[in-house]
């Protein structure tokens, strides 16, 4: 396998073999990200991808998972999508799920059935990154689509029988609009209903947009107790069945993790916990840029 650059995967594709189908994002504009900023868009070339895939069938012998990147690997054509899950199901029989991230613009662009096809090649999982619910977060953040567009993506994965794993971000609507952010978030959340739903908690690097309004004060962090507590009113306000809750990046403040709803009073009551333990020299201060 080759690999151009820094190569991304969710937490859960740790024992995957990653294939980079595409290098970058193809949108590369949301202001608190800096992963692909080094990296100009592009679809690697079909004969580069296969090549890959042949020697990496001679260096391993089972390969029970495999996860396409980068950024927005479904923003592939469908034509080369399904060859490239045909090429996967041919060398790789055994393989039992291929995974993938898509934007929701990716999503929208395909049609259900493309989906459903894509779902008999293999494809089990797609990742889908909503941030936030609230417009006025997208919007300003440059996320390129609105909650709406969230909400018919995750639906339409969701009708494809396709399981759907999506990302919230803590803190991302600042001092000015966390309120909204979680309220918003969660009825995007309430909407779709995903398998999984995943928290993060801002963290910005230097090469995020992001990161220069922090600098000039246009944009303001969360203190970890207002991160809590938005983390807290987020999750009061969902409302979905058989949700598997994992709030326990390296970014978070705390780590939390549950079914929900079975798991929700229970993780309430440790975010009320901690809020009222929490030392006032953490409290009131938020994390360094
Ligand atoms: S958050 Fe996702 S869509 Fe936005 S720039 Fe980063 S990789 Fe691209």
């Amino acid at each position: 396998m080759r690999y151009e650059g820094s190569v991304y995967r969710p937490p859960s594709e740790a024992d995957s073999l990653i294939l980079q189908a595409t290098i970058g994002c193809a949108h590369n504009k949301c202001t608190f990200c800096s992963m692909y900023k080094d990296k100009s868009f592009r679809v690697r070339s079909e004969s580069d991808i296969f090549e890959d895939l042949r020697v990496a069938r001679k260096q391993y012998p089972h390969v029970e998972k495999f996860f396409i990147a980068d950024g927005n690997a479904l923003v592939m054509s469908t034509e080369r999508l399904t060859r490239l899950f045909d090429e996967i199901k041919r060398l790789f029989p055994e393989c039992k799920r291929v995974g993938i991230y898509a934007s929701p613009s990716d999503i929208l662009r395909k049609s259900k059935e493309d989906l459903m096809k894509f779902k008999s090649q293999g494809l089990g999982i797609l990742y889908m990154g909503i941030e936030s619910g609230s417009d006025e977060v997208l919007k300003a953040v440059e996320k390129g689509v609105s909650r709406a567009d969230i909400i018919e993506a995750g639906i339409k994965v969701k009708e494809a029988d396709i399981v759907l794993s999506v990302m919230i971000i803590s803190g991302l609507g600042g001092k000015d609009k966390w309120r909204e952010h979680a309220v918003a978030s969660a009825e995007v959340i309430n909407a779709i209903k995903p398998k999984y739903l995943g928290l993060l908690t801002l963290l910005l690097e230097p090469d995020a947009p992001l990161y220069r309004q922090v600098s000039s004060g246009k944009f303001q962090l969360l203190t970890p107790e207002m991160a809590l507590e938005e983390t807290h009113l987020f999750i009061e306000s969902l409302h979905v069945e058989d949700c598997v809750f994992r709030g326990n990046h390296a970014s978070n403040y705390i780590s939390l993790r549950g079914v929900l709803p079975d798991d929700k009073e229970r993780l309430l009551a440790r975010l009320k916990r901690e809020i009222e333990c929490m030392d006032d020299q953490l409290k009131y201060k938020p994390r360094a840029l």
